[in-house]
């Protein structure tokens, strides 16, 4: 789950991080009412579930509360990498000295957080790790202490020359840590980390990702999720109980289990197709879980076929067969589908899809094969 700057940065302050903290808003007036109250300058930031908003004219500064009215008009509205912004974030402005990164995230390779420290941050810190990946400073951390405290310092001595910035960064980073497991998090980064002209350190960016299988246990985090921030599709099938991303490509992929729904991508991906999504309709299918994952994919327009790919296990094929009868009886499709069953009950779901006028295959390979060949238009 992503959530936004601004409630990224409430779980820094609440471990205690220094960051200029302001106020939301959702119409120009209410921005430049914020920056009165404020005073001073304040920056104007796209409240959106991705980064490089800098770089899109996504964060603005402005002098004046009139001038911050008009920045914020600009802003709200516009689209950024497909997102459109519907919140902004009044800020007080920051007097920026240097711009650093810091970072924390869950690391496969290591099988731990992974700290990433660099002092050249602020918006090209993707090009700094591209091109210049000896700028940053990795550390991984043993889950069962934390980053302690002689690590932390280590970290900030690659970032500043000052004894007291180093101090102020050790601390900063061992309370990004209290940051990163308190939301169960699986990225926590503060970019850019700033020092001001007067020597203080201050977080003026935040971004958090955090882990879907930790939310059960974390209410207060759940409750920060924005919808309307997320991609629709996947929503939907969230409310559905599916486990759902939508990918670019076009064939549509509904499958039970994730493991096989990987292996699928993968076969999709091998015979030169591009998969439109991971879909997993879980262990114990019901005819209705069918019906949804038809209805989520067929709502994306670049879907060109549909494959199904189940192993009947614990799911009976037999109920696959029924779900998708069911939906393409209450709302006919327009792409054709390819089926591949096979396992518990398989000899009733194919009489269910016959007799329905579908017809369903048994090898995995010949079934991915003939999707991608009526994706990409070579199996007509
Ligand atoms: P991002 O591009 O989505 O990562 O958004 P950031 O919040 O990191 O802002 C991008 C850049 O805008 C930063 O690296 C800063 O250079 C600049 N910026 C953001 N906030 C301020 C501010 O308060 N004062 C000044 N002077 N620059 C800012
Ligand atoms: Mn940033």
């Amino acid at each position: 789950m992503n959530i936004h700057e601004y409630q990224a940065k409430e779980l820094l302050v609440a471990q205690g991080i220094p960051v200029p903290m302001g106020e939301v808003a959702t119409t120009a007036e209410q921005a430049g009412d914020i920056a009165r109250r404020l005073g001073g300058a304040v920056v104007v930031k796209a409240q959106v579930h991705t980064g490089g908003r800098g770089k899109a004219g996504g964060v603005k500064l402005a002098k004046t509360p009139e001038e911050a009215r008009e920045k914020a008009q600009a802003i709200l509205g516009m689209q950024i990498k497909g997102l459109t912004v519907e919140k902004v974030l009044i800020a007080p402005a920051a007097d920026i000295a240097s711009e650093a990164y810091v970072g924390v995230i869950m690391d496969r390779a290591s099988k731990a957080p992974v700290f990433m420290v660099s002092a050249a941050g602020g918006i090209d810190i993707e090009e700094v790790a591209a091109t210049n990946p000896d700028a940053i400073r990795k550390l991984v951390v043993d889950p069962r202490y934390g980053l302690l405290p002689h690590q932390a310092y280590l970290l900030a001595t690659e970032l500043y020359q000052e004894p007291k910035q180093q101090r102020a960064a050790a601390k900063i980073l061992q309370q990004l840590y209290a940051a990163f497991v308190a939301a169960g998090a699986s990225l926590a980064e503060i970019n850019p980390l700033i020092t001001t002209p007067e020597g203080e350190v201050r977080a003026i960016d935040a971004k958090f990702n955090i882990d879907d299988n930790e939310l059960f246990r974390l209410p207060a985090i759940e409750a920060l999720r924005d919808p309307s921030s997320e991609e629709p599709a996947e929503v939907d099938a969230r409310e559905a109980g599916l486990t759902f991303i939508k990918l670019d490509g076009n064939v549509g992929c509904v499958v039970n289990g994730a493991g096989l729904a990987m292996a699928t991508m993968d076969l999709v991906k091998y015979y030169g197709g591009e998969p439109a999504n991971f879909l997993d309709i879980g262990g114990s299918s019901n005819p209705e879980k069918v019906v949804n994952a038809l209805r989520i994919i067929t709502s994306d327009p670049q879907v060109k076929v549909i494959l199904f790919n189940i192993f009947g296990g614990i799911t009976r094929t037999d109920d696959v067969a029924n779900g998708i009868v069911t939906a393409t009886r209450q709302s006919p499709i327009d792409v054709p589908i390819v089926i591949r069953l096979t396992g518990t009950n398989e000899e009733i779901a194919v009489k269910i899809l016959s007799e329905a006028g579908f017809s369903a295959m048994t090898d995995m390979d010949e079934a991915v094969k003939r999707a991608v060949e009526l994706a990409t238009g070579e199996g007509k």
